[in-house]
């Protein structure tokens, strides 16, 4: 893999540069966050904020790999420092049906240098409460949700009406 990548700002098509000096325009201001960049994997022209899932694993892959281990819940973890934007920080605190959990980066990121962003995995299950859960029902739509201790008092995506509800402590 190729350390350097193009770049695209507003049609015009300039390097590539390193990693580096992709982090420095960044930075700088230089880089807008619409500024795109030739991905290695497939070719394509993708917004600067996904750099890193060029480098590094895909979040497609990711939720892919969580998917095929049987696990149906997800949660969103930022890089936990300032460099997370508003659009990246809402989606945490947050668990989601694996099928329904949100693209990253969110196409209004706005992380600097780049979105860093990634699905983890969360023990949440639908169908049998164990001692240490907190089982409870969705407030729009009475459906059953049992959730891991961990979750109380973080918002959940309901499964099936796809509403957000506060876990209760
Ligand atoms: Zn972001
Ligand atoms: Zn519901």
């Amino acid at each position: 893999m190729s350390e350097k990548r193009k770049i695209r700002t507003g049609g015009v098509e300039s390097g590539p540069f390193s990693l580096r000096q992709l982090m420095c325009q960044r930075e700088c201001g230089e880089l807008p966050d619409t500024a795109e960049f030739l991905a290695e994997r497939d070719g394509k022209w993708k917004r600067i904020t996904g750099l890193m899932c060029d480098f590094e694993v895909y979040p497609d892959d990711r939720l892919k790999s969580i998917r095929q281990a049987g696990i149906r819940w997800v949660m969103v973890l930022n890089s936990g420092n300032n460099s997370d934007c508003p659009a990246c920080k809402d989606l945490t605190q947050k668990i989601y049906p694996i099928d329904g959990a949100p693209k990253l980066p969110p196409a209004n990121c706005s992380c600097t240098p780049w979105c860093r962003s990634d699905y983890i995995a969360t023990e949440l299950s639908d169908t049998k409460a164990k001692d240490c859960d907190i089982a409870f029902k969705c407030v729009h739509c009475s459906q059953k949700i049992v959730i891991v201790m961990a979750g109380a008092g973080l918002s959940v995506i309901c499964p099936t009406c796809k509403k957000v509800i506060v876990v209760p402590k």
